[in-house]
């Protein structure tokens, strides 16, 4: 595929380092998106980041709409959660022992989100829904969950796992080295769809522990719930005696203050946290009703731990994050604005270059996805019959334009409070040109 990077001379700094990544690290990387594969090319180093800039190891600047994928709410080195940081990590990194910074978190936590009484923080998204999960298999003394396809729930054994072959809405594992036994008991449904989660009720009855959702699907691209599709799953988990989890460990105080569940008024039995709630420090977390969460070992039978868990370099970045959020009052509507300002001008550059009837737009807030298909997208089948050489062609056409998107056309771009109307305006005027140069990969 193209690699811009390599051929332009502006990029041989972080070609050499990746090539010397590549000699210590698997892939060169701790993260397989961060390679560029689904893109082709080389991936940058960087070396720096600011507001809603990011600087690679040759010195070029980007406008940066990968936000660390999703962490970077406030932009990138946010003044108060830096020093916030450095405050909190003179008195030492970790202490394997409580501190009062963990409470104050988990205090932000249990008053913006309406269904969350307790909180246990963990250091990863990923380790808050396997916590979530085994909660929910504690609580119900059921066995069987259910995830949509496409969903994305971190790296976990039992959430590793695809729709199978045919009908059987039995997952099989997606990544080699996970058993089939570990994802015996997940079941699969496509999202939005809610007949199938009923029929799965109906074959499983008296066995479904719990109901695993993103409210707004971020990892297959974005993909907004269908009205009354979050209600539908309220009110089958209520008559199947199943729990029902948000995983908002993307959309946890990126969509509302009170997360993706104030937004659409519905109240989970269990939420995940991450990414916004640690600042850019490793940092997720479990939360939920008191009766559920004291399940949690050292209160019920469900263990659980960690030795970095609720670290002060994490707790602090989380509680300045969380705090600066709060103090301003338009935090949301401000956000709002800039990334509908970007879908629009997105629309229109996409309008100037010949090719708006060739892709589709989803934007739930801050979360903005371009899909090189006509649409509309509605679930992982729609997301995937997307152009994937349109979308690199497009993407290496931002970056020569110092436009920096997510590498790939199922991640979500990420709208900081730090994107300023002229970035919106440089993104755009990029954009255009990018749009004509896909436009003819589209068959
Ligand atoms: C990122 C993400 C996770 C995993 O979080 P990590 O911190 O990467 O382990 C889980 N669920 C959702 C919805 C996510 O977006």
């Amino acid at each position: 595929m193209q690699t811009t990077q390599s051929i332009d001379g502006k990029h041989e700094k972080s070609a050499a380092a990746f090539q010397r990544a590549n000699k210590v690290l698997v892939g060169g990387v701790n993260s397989p998106v961060r390679a560029f594969t689904g893109v082709g090319g080389n991936p940058l180093l960087i070396a720096k980041a600011f507001d809603s800039k990011i600087v690679d190891l040759d010195g070029n600047e980007y406008i940066d709409y990968v936000g660390s994928y999703g962490p970077a709410i406030l932009g990138h080195a946010d003044k108060g959660v830096v020093m916030a940081i450095h405050k909190a990590i003179l008195h030492g990194t970790s202490y394997g022992a409580p501190t009062q910074m963990e409470s104050t978190l988990a205090e932000r936590i249990v008053d913006a989100v309406d269904s969350i009484e307790k909180v246990r923080f963990t250091n990863s998204g990923t380790e808050a829904v396997m916590t979530a999960i085994r909660i929910a298999r504690g609580a119900t003394g059921r066995s069987k969950i259910v995830k949509f396809v496409g969903g994305y729930h971190g790296h976990s054994d039992a959430l590793l796992v695809e729709a199978g072959s045919g009908a059987t809405t039995l997952g099989v594992p997606s990544s080699k080295g996970v058993p089939e036994g570990a994802t015996a008991d997940t079941l699969l449904v496509n999202y939005n769809d809610t007949a199938a989660l009923a029929e799965l009720f109906a074959e499983y009855p008296g066995q479904i522990a719990a109901v695993l959702v993103e409210p707004v699907a971020g990892n297959m691209g974005v993909v907004p719930p269908a009205d009354g599709f979050l209600q539908s799953l309220r009110d089958q988990c209520d008559s199947g005696g199943a729990l029902l989890i948000f995983d908002e460990v993307m959309t946890g105080f990126r969509l509302a203050w009170g997360g993706a569940q104030q937004l659409f008024g519905i109240r989970p039995d269990i939420t995940t946290l991450g990414k916004v709630i640690g600042g850019g420090m490793p940092v997720g977390a479990v939360g939920g009703r008191e009766d559920v969460m004291d399940h949690l070992a050292p209160v019920g039978g469900v263990y659980q731990a960690g030795t970095l868990s609720g670290n002060p370099a994490a707790m602090s970045a989380g509680i300045a994050t969380l705090d600066e959020i709060q103090s301003d009052a338009d935090f949301y509507t401000r956000l709002e604005e800039i990334s509908a300002s970007l879908e629009a001008g997105l629309v229109k550059a996409a309008d100037r270059a010949g090719v708006l009837d060739k892709i589709c737009i989803n934007r739930v807030g801050s979360m903005l996805c371009c899909f090189f298909t006509p649409g509309p997208v509605t679930d992982y089948q729609t997301a995937k019959q997307s152009n994937l050489d349109a979308f690199a062609k497009w993407f290496h056409a931002m970056l020569a334009g110092e436009i920096y998107l997510p590498p790939s056309q199922f991640e979500a771009i990420f709208v900081s409070i730090t994107h300023t109307p002229k970035d919106v305006q440089a993104t755009c005027a990029a954009a255009e040109r990018a749009f004509s140069a896909a436009g003819k990969f589209f068959n």
